[in-house]
């Protein structure tokens, strides 16, 4: 699964965070996930509890997801437009010249440490 190895590398981010900032345990991960990407949030939430268990870092850890809206630029209008996906027409003028400009990664925002 796609997503078991997302989490997989959030997992490694936490333990390099860690030993740079000297914290044992992470309580809460807030991660972005882009409305445009191909993460599904369900599948992230069900991978990271069962790869955090185990692990003394994030043994008990929560994951909280932060959805962001997929933004584009539409070449016709000149404007910032949101878009649901890569696919959409420009919701001002219906124009299929969009360049996609945000939505598509997935980070890590903040954390809860101890
Ligand atoms: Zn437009």
């Amino acid at each position: 699964m796609h997503e078991m190895s997302l989490t997989e590398g959030v997992i490694r981010i936490l333990e390099d965070q860690a030993a740079t900032h000297g914290f044992t345990k992470v309580k809460t991960v807030w991660l972005e996930i882009g409305e445009l990407s191909t993460v599904v949030p369900e599948s992230m939430e069900f991978c990271f509890d069962a790869v955090a268990r185990g692990n003394p870092l994030t043994e008990g850890a929560r994951l909280e997801i932060i959805r962001v809206p997929g933004t584009a630029w539409c070449m016709d209008c000149s404007a910032d437009i949101k878009v649901t996906s890569r696919v959409d027409l420009c919701p001002l003028c219906d124009g299929a010249k969009i360049t996609v400009t945000g939505g598509e990664e997935m980070r890590i925002k903040e954390l809860e440490v101890e």
